[in-house]
């Protein structure tokens, strides 16, 4: 099979790798790809939002299962693009990628079908969402309706930034996306992240995972697109897992059917342990970055059949190696502010247990240069989450003294039990 994998991060090199590892993948498709993916995969120069050219492409290569990455395109209906050329396609349409694409779309369908989440109101005016946060006081969270690059989240720890924030997004700050906001409760407990292969009402789950949102060690400075994650989370309860699934992913699934949505792809929620249970933080329509590189190297099954089965209906199998497996995001100095691009990575050796996922590479005469913020992953699987960080950074030893880069020193430091050796 010809299989095209559209994006160009970490999330996608990570699909590769588990494509690249199937017999029925005889040839792997970039596009546009990275650096990384190009050692198993050919890298196609088409941008993932220029339908046209990809549709185009899929039927000239005889592409026979395109899988689409990032939310961007999905929103922008790509699936039904491809669905309309008669062509092989993994993920959501449009229609049922806006539980990801509108925040308030997703409340409403998360309050009418009663899946557990924060209580909300959503505004266009300021006045309204001014005089609701001083009704709900702080800390209190803004949320841009649409997509923001993970940037349209302000968790406000005083009435005052909550206001700001309000005002902020109204105003523009994220064009169409914040023309409608979302002011939400504020929910305390540890997060974690599940994803589900999803093919209309059945639900298929994967193993939960947590990553870490910001810049730096100690859960300090901005969000980012995510510095790193491990899978499973080890002091997750099934019983919690199992009210995830069957009180959030299922609902939601079925929601979707009911409204006319109905959903293929993967459905990731991302979740925060109350006191009362798992509740909605948000709901994305695609496998997550950072959290697919660490869930995917535990797939035990053939990736390719494992979609493929979902397409046609058909319940696929899912088991899942007993072992943890944790990433860390090496970043370029500045991110998720500005930095430089076209800097030299270290020499990449093969590491006994590490292995790498590349987000923002390029190569050039010398090798390896940064081309993003986030530049790539060092992961490893080991019987426990101290053996496998043990993995990870030791073979990021070899940024010693790059200081075009960075990366968290304390990735999963609070799920490790002293009972891990
Ligand atoms: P999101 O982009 O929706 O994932 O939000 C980014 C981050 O903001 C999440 O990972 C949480 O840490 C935080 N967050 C979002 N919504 C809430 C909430 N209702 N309560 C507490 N924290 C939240």
């Amino acid at each position: 099979m010809k299989i095209m994998v559209i994006g160009r991060g970490g999330r996608e090199h990570s699909l590769i790798q588990k494509f690249a590892e199937s017999e029925q993948a005889t040839m792997i498709y970039a596009v546009p790809g990275n650096a990384g993916m190009a050692e198993l995969a050919e890298r196609v120069a088409i941008p993932e939002t220029d339908q046209e050219e990809l549709v185009r492409f899929a039927k000239e290569g005889d592409v026979d299962l395109t899988v689409v990455g990032p939310e961007n395109p999905l929103l922008e209906g790509i699936v039904d693009a491809f669905q309309e050329a008669g062509l092989k396609v993994f993920g959501p349409n449009q229609q049922a990628a806006l539980i990801e694409g509108s925040k308030h779309f997703a409340k409403q369908i998360m309050e009418q079908y009663e899946i557990p989440t924060a209580s909300y109101q959503a505004f266009t005016e300021a006045e309204p969402a001014v005089a609701y946060i001083k009704e709900k006081g702080a800390p209190i969270v803004v949320k841009a309706d649409g997509l923001a690059a993970g940037k349209g989240v302000v968790v406000a720890e005083t009435e005052e930034q909550a206001i700001e924030a309000v005002e902020e997004m109204l105003d523009g700050q994220f064009g169409e996306a914040s023309e409608e906001i979302v002011v939400e409760e504020f929910l305390q407990g540890k997060e974690f992240s599940l994803m589900a292969f999803v093919q209309g009402e059945n639900v298929y789950p994967m193993i939960p995972a947590r990553d870490h949102k910001r810049a730096f060690d100690g859960d300090q400075g901005p969000n980012t697109g995510g510095m790193g994650a491990y899978a499973p989370v080890p002091e997750l309860e099934e019983g919690a897992y199992q009210t995830a699934v069957s009180s959030i992913l299922e609902p939601a699934a079925r929601a979707l059917v009911k409204e006319g949505r109905s959903f293929t792809g993967i459905l990731y929620a991302g979740l925060i342990e109350s006191p009362k249970g798992p509740k909605v933080i948000e709901f994305n329509a695609r496998f997550g970055d950072p959290e697919t590189q660490v869930v995917m190297p535990l797939l035990e099954n053939d990736l390719v059949q494992v979609i493929l089965d979902v397409l046609e209906g058909k319940d696929p199998e899912l088991t899942w190696s007993k072992e943890v497996c944790a990433g860390v995001v090496v970043a370029s100095s500045g991110y998720p502010g500005g930095y430089e691009k076209g800097r030299p990575l270290p020499v990449l050796k093969a590491h006994d247990q590490a292995f790498t996922v590349h987000a923002g590479t390029e190569k050039d005469e010398e090798g390896y240069v940064s081309s993003g913020g986030r530049v790539l992953l060092a992961g490893a699987k080991d019987k426990n989450l101290a053996r496998a960080l043990d993995g990870v950074y030791d073979y990021l030893t070899c940024f010693e003294g790059f200081s075009d880069f960075f990366y968290r020193r304390d990735i999963g430091h609070s799920s490790i039990s002293s009972t891990d050796t």
